[in-house]
This record gives C-alpha cells, structure tokens and sequence, in this order.
C-alpha cells in the first residue's frame, strides 16, 4: 500500500478499470476471480507506490498472501487458519520480475496511465 489510499469511491473505481482490464482473472494463475472476491494489488508499495492504473494489478487471496513482500507477511496467519494458503506456503512464494516492475514504475516508454 502506497502511503496515500484514494477514497472509497475512487478506490472502488480503480478495482472496476482493474478487474475488467484484467480479463477478470487473476494475472498470476489466470484464475477467475469475482469482482467482490479479488485483491487489488499495488505492485510497487511504499515510498514509490502510486494508485496509478498501471501499478494496480487484480490478484487471487491466495496468490496475494504468497507474494514474496513482506508488507504481505501480516496476511499469512489468518490465510493458514483459514485454509486459504497450506502449510507449505513458503514453497509457494513468488517474485516479480524486473521488467514488470519498471513498467508499474512507468519505466517502459509508452506507458502513460
Ligand atoms: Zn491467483
């Protein structure tokens, strides 16, 4: 999470331009994901995070909580209790590569949103 979150309102918009943008699915494991169901990820959180479109990303609960930041890691307890993620979630967690990280930085040349 960026230092500013937008207001609800605005927020709730960004998740619609993200959902439908994103096919409606989770861009990691493709899996479909209801619009009241998904995680609205910040790809880049913190300091150089922005509410931008492009640093937004439609996740899974699951592929959320298993992303290697540990902004993330205050999710795990309550996602291994209730079975959203198995014990042997550390295997599972994974990494963004350079390149879609300099894209949601706005990095990639014509990016403009
Ligand atoms: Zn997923």
């Amino acid at each position: 999470m960026p230092i500013t979150r937008p207001p609800k309102a605005v927020w709730n918009e960004l998740r619609w331009i993200c959902w439908n943008r994103d096919k409606r699915k989770c861009v990691r494991c493709k899996k479909r994901v209801l619009f009241d169901g998904f995680h609205l990820d910040h790809i880049i959180s913190g300091k150089y995070g922005t509410n931008k479109i492009r640093n937004l990303r439609v996740l899974c609960p699951r592929c959320h909580i298993l992303r290697a930041c540990f902004r993330h890691r205050g999710m795990t307890a309550k996602a291994l209790a209730s079975g959203i993620i198995p014990v042997n979630w550390r295997e599972m967690v994974w990494e963004d590569d350079q390149k879609t990280i300099l894209k949601a930085l706005g990095k990639m040349g014509s990016e403009t949103v």
